[in-house]
Order: structure tokens, then C-alpha cells, then sequence
């Protein structure tokens, strides 16, 4: 597929830990239409810019949109490399299949994404701890209310200098149990990564915040008994020796984060279940000493330790507050690999140069 590009001039690049987070973006973007009889087509990297929308554009009124999270990590050598960018595609066409939105060819999506990324790749930060946030996302765009699986579509990429997530170290969070609000449903679109999943959780996140929690954890949304995600990352739990993370039941988001924890762990002979886990059986190892560890893992923090647990009102604190070793291992881990310190030995890395 040719990509056409459109040049903007002078970059204006800070210093990385200026950025924070999704708040200055690169100078280009990436955009592709689709329709359905001439399929996606008009591939460009143009100057970042708004975009205009028809008032009666599907996305605006059914919430047709799914995005993608990934990282450019700048190496010790100055190159740039990627992390596991094809299980990002695979999930956004997997979203896509879900809200009726069109699947893009792996490959050719890999070609737009390495293209657009090797374009703005000088805006990937050095600093410890800073990436090149890159998001692409799709929305429907029918100029019509009617509502149908939609006739089309735009793809977009665009890209965000980030600052380091752990400015204050790296450190344990307090996470409060929501039993009223569910983000996702079995059946619904809790496995698809797409904007109305966020819309469904941002008041609960609220209430936790003036509480003085960081994020909350999800239970399922029939029962409200199984533990299914924290905030917008998975989850998982060191219970007497054993390493459990909720199984993929379809309302729980596939990350890639928890799938190279799981992949990890297993190749250095940790006993991993991917299995149903009750609030009730994870309660009492709160409460027999059982629950060694807690962490919730996702591209943002890639590890975030938990160090207490609140639920209806009680207070757990979580190996006594501190960060176990586990979770200290599977941070230093991934992001050894991520920033080419260690040894890729999964072959998850991809270097852009
Ligand atoms: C993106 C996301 C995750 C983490 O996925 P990664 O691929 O590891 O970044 C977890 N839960 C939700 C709800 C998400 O949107």
C-alpha cells in the first residue's frame, strides 16, 4: 500500500520527562478511510491536526470506536524498538470483529504502523522511564443515525511523547473492591479495547480517587463475584506460592502485559493458573496471610504493585505494604526487555532501528 506523506516543518522537541502523559503529540498523524466498496484506502502521514466530523457520524452517536496502546522504547544504542506490536494488531482486529468495524490485513497494518512510527521516531524520548505513547484507533463514520454495522470507517495513528510513570519511584497503590459498578459484561464488549468500555468505568475510578484510592478492581458483571480486572489493567495474585490471574472470560481485556507476565513466569517454572478467582477466596487469603502479592500489569505502568486492598469498608494491606519479589522481578524483567537491557530471549522485541 503506498502512504502518501504531507511534511509539516520544524519539530519542537522537549527534553522527555517534560511531557506527562497524552497531553503533546507529534507533529504528524496517520489516516486511512475505508468504505465498503473500495475498501480502506487514501493512506497519509499529514501534519497533526484536527480532524472535522459530520455531526450525525456514527461514532458520535453509538460509540463505534476501538483504540490500541503501544510503546516506542529508545535503547541504550539510540535505536528504537517496539514490544510485541503484532499482538496489538490482532487484538484491534479482534475489537474491530466485535463492534462491526473493518479488519485492516495484518501486514499491511504492520507496514503502516512501522512506516508512521520510523516517521516520527526522532520524537522518542531518552530519558529513564520515557516512551513514544503511540495510539491508533478506528471509529465508525456513516453520515447517518440509522444504526447498521457501518459502511465507513477511519483508521488513525497518532503518537505521544510520555513521561516516566513512576516520576516518584516505583511504588505501591491502594485499590479499592467496586461492588456496584461493573465495567463489562460476558456477551458484551468487555475483551474488545473500545472507548464505550471507559465511558462504563470512569465513575467508579472517580469515587475510588476522592477516596483516596488509585484505581478500583472489577468484578464480574453478573454475580459480582470473580475478580476480573484493576482499573484499566489486568490483574494478578501470588496465593500460597501459586501465581493467579483471572482466566479470559470474554468480559476481561486480552493484555499483552499479562500475557507476557504469564509467559514469562512459566518459562522460569512458577505455577501460573489463568482460572476463575472469588472475592470470597481471595477475602480469606487476605485475611489467613495466604495473599503474598498483588500486582496489575498494562503497557501504561507495565507493573503496578498493590499494597492494600479495601473491600466493603476493610482495609487489607497487602506484604505489609511493600513491593514482594515477584512483582519487583516481572517489572525489571519487562522493562530490561522493552528498553533492550536484558536479553530478549522471547524474541518480543522489534526494532524499528
Ligand atoms: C489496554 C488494557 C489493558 C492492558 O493491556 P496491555 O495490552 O497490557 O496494555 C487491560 N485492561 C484494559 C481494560 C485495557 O483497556
Amino acid at each position: 500500500m503506498e502512504i502518501k506523506i504531507i511534511k509539516k516543518q520544524n519539530p519542537t522537541l522537549k527534553p522527555g520527562e517534560e511531557y506527562g502523559f497524552g497531553r503533546v503529540f507529534t507533529d504528524h498523524m496517520f489516516v486511512m478511510d475505508y468504505d465498503s466498496e473500495n475498501g480502506w484506502h487514501d493512506a497519509r502521514i499529514v501534519p497533526f491536526d484536527r480532524i472535522s466530523i459530520h455531526p450525525a457520524s456514527t461514532v458520535l452517536h453509538y460509540g463505534a470506536e476501538i483504540f490500541e496502546g503501544l510503546k516506542a522504547y529508545r535503547r541504550a544504542d539510540g535505536g528504537v524498538q517496539l514490544f510485541r506490536p503484532i499482538e496489538n494488531i490482532r487484538r484491534m482486529n479482534n475489537s474491530a470483529e466485535r463492534l462491526c468495524l473493518p479488519q485492516i490485513d495484518e501486514d499491511m497494518a504492520m507496514d503502516i504502523l512501522t512506516t508512521f512510527i520510523s516517521h516520527e521516531k526522532e520524537w522518542t524520548p531518552s530519558d529513564p522511564g520515557t516512551t513514544l505513547y503511540i495510539r491508533p484507533f478506528m471509529y465508525g463514520n456513516d453520515e447517518q443515525l440509522g444504526v447498521h454495522a457501518v459502511k465507513h470507517a477511519t483508521f488513525m495513528i497518532i503518537a505521544s511523547p510520555t513521561g516516566s510513570y513512576y516520576k516518584q519511584g516505583f511504588q505501591p497503590v491502594r485499590i479499592m473492591i467496586e461492588d456496584t459498578d461493573v465495567r463489562a459484561v460476558r456477551g458484551g464488549t468487555g475483551y474488545a479495547k473500545c472507548g464505550g468500555n471507559y465511558a462504563a468505568s470512569t465513575r467508579a475510578g472517580e469515587k475510588a480517587e476522592q477516596q483516596g484510592y488509585s484505581q478500583v478492581l472489577w468484578l464480574d458483571g453478573v454475580e459480582h463475584k470473580y475478580v476480573e480486572e484493576v482499573g484499566a489493567m489486568n490483574v494478578m495474585f501470588k496465593i500460597n506460592g501459586e501465581i493467579v490471574t483471572p482466566a479470559l472470560t470474554g468480559s476481561i481485556l486480552p493484555g499483552v502485559t499479562r500475557k507476557s507476565c504469564v509467559e514469562a513466569l512459566k518459562k522460569e517454572g512458577y505455577t501460573v493458573n489463568e482460572r476463575l478467582l472469588s472475592i470470597d477466596e481471595l477475602a480469606e487469603a487476605m485475611k489467613n496471610g495466604t495473599l503474598e502479592e498483588a500486582w496489575g500489569c498494562g503497557t501504561a505502568a507495565v507493573i503496578s504493585p498493590i499494597g492494600e486492598l479495601c473491600y466493603k469498608g476493610v482495609k487489607y494491606a497487602i506484604n505489609d505494604g511493600k513491593i514482594g519479589p515477584v512483582t519487583q522481578h516481572l517489572y525489571d524483567k519487562l522493562t530490561g526487555i522493552q528498553w533492550g537491557r536484558v536479553e530478549d530471549e522471547f524474541g518480543w522485541t522489534y526494532p524499528i532501528d
